[in-house]
């Protein structure tokens, strides 16, 4: 492979990125705010923060964008009534975050995170470490991925990752939705009572298992729910949007086609915190992190070790603030993310303030 004036031979992302001149290691021995995660979350924090002084760096294990920088097309993105992909969202945020002074690494996984006295330690793969006096989390989460052929041609037109709170207003006629857990659940709930037939594709054979009994009741009394147990989605198909699936019964093997603008995959996410010390992070019983007032859910008043009150967004840890869809009860929407990583800076500027030896703000040139 050719990358300037050099040839790589099976290159890893790490070496592409170092041959194009891209960072992948901290220039400062400290920064007044590190961010880590580079998706919408990540993204506005290192706009605001460093349009507002604060020196800021922005840590990112792969490429600019996250969830939103592999989805071909938002629609519900304010100012873009055409849509527009999350590739270029993520690279025109990427270049105001540059022009407003903040410094992106990219390649560099956070593996684990030190607390010290009123500085953070970030710890990258590469050995090397990020020192900061405030940290944003702004790492996301991971969709247990179908990987069906045609995926991310109808991937936003039609077929989804996650519970697809926008789109639901938009649904009509007979909505699938694939996944038997709590998420599944209610968006199945959610979606009978504005269409006409909601079908859910369980694997297992049974709700019990991974439904709260509540929601299993409720889905019982909801007479537009079909519960499909034992069936898998195993393909879509459509021109430009998503029209037809076909599922599959995992105990006699008939496969099923059926006419179909809609798909919901609810099959579970995972959020990237592999990297924090949990023991210094509260979380909610998914493992996001809980935040703000949100924070008295998982731990007891007396174990928050402040004489003040959380700030919005900060976690259990003082000085340490989490954006996005890593947070507990956020909305998993670019807007929203976005919207998070500008008020979690917000948050950060109260707790600087709040300890003692102020930081300088950079001089602008
Ligand atoms: C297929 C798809 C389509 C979607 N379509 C829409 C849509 O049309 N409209 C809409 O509003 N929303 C949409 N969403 C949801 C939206 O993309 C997310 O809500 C949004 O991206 C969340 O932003 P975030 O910054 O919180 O996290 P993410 O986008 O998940 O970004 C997190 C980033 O953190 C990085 N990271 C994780 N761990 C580490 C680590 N240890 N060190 C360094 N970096 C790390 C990840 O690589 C990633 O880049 C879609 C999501 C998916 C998956």
């Amino acid at each position: 492979m050719k990358v300037g004036d050099q040839t790589l031979s099976c290159p890893s992302l790490a070496e592409i990125v170092r041959a194009i001149g891209w960072p992948t290691s901290p220039s400062e021995p400290e920064y007044d705010l590190a961010i880590y995660g580079a998706g919408p979350a990540g993204l506005s924090a290192a706009v605001y923060g460093a349009s507002e002084g604060l020196r800021t760096v922005l840590v990112e294990r792969y490429a600019i964008g996250g969830q939103a920088g592999s989805t071909s097309r938002i629609e519900n993105y304010l100012g873009f009534p055409e849509g527009i992909s999350g590739s270029e969202l993520a690279s025109r945020a990427r270049d105001q975050a540059l022009r407003l002074g903040a410094e992106i690494l990219l390649a560099a996984e956070c593996v684990t995170g030190e607390v010290g006295t009123n500085t953070f330690i970030g710890l990258l793969d590469s050995g090397k470490a990020v020192t900061s006096r405030a940290i944003i989390c702004a790492t996301g989460v991971e969709y247990v991925r179908l990987n069906l052929a045609n995926e991310d041609r109808l991937l936003g037109r039609g077929f989804y990752y996650g519970a697809g709170s926008s789109e639901a207003n938009l649904c009509t006629g007979h909505v699938f939705v694939v996944g038997g857990g709590n998420s599944a659940g209610q968006t199945a709930l959610n979606l009978a009572s504005r269409v006409r037939k909601v079908t859910m594709l369980v694997r297992g054979d049974s709700l019990k298992h991974t439904l709260s009994q509540y929601l299993i009741d409720h889905i019982r009394h909801t007479p537009n729910i079909e519960v499909r147990t034992q069936s898998a989605l195993t393909a879509i198909d459509g021109k430009d949007n998503l029209e037809a699936i076909r599922t599959s019964n995992l105990s006699t093997g008939e496969e099923t086609e059926t006419k179909t603008g809609w798909v919901f995959v609810c099959a579970g996410g995972r959020p990237q915190m592999e990297w924090t010390d949990s023991d210094n992070l509260a979380r909610d019983s998914a493992g996001y992190l809980l935040t703000g007032q949100d924070l008295f859910r998982g731990i007891q008043p007396n174990q928050w070790p402040l004489d003040r009150d959380p700030y919005p967004m900060e976690t259990s840890t003082p000085g340490v603030f989490a954006a996005g869809d890593i947070r507990s009860n956020s909305v998993k929407r670019c807007a929203t993310a976005v919207g998070e990583g500008a008020a979690a800076v917000a948050s950060v500027h109260r707790y600087l303030s709040s300890i003692q030896d102020r930081h300088v703000p950079r001089s602008k040139t």
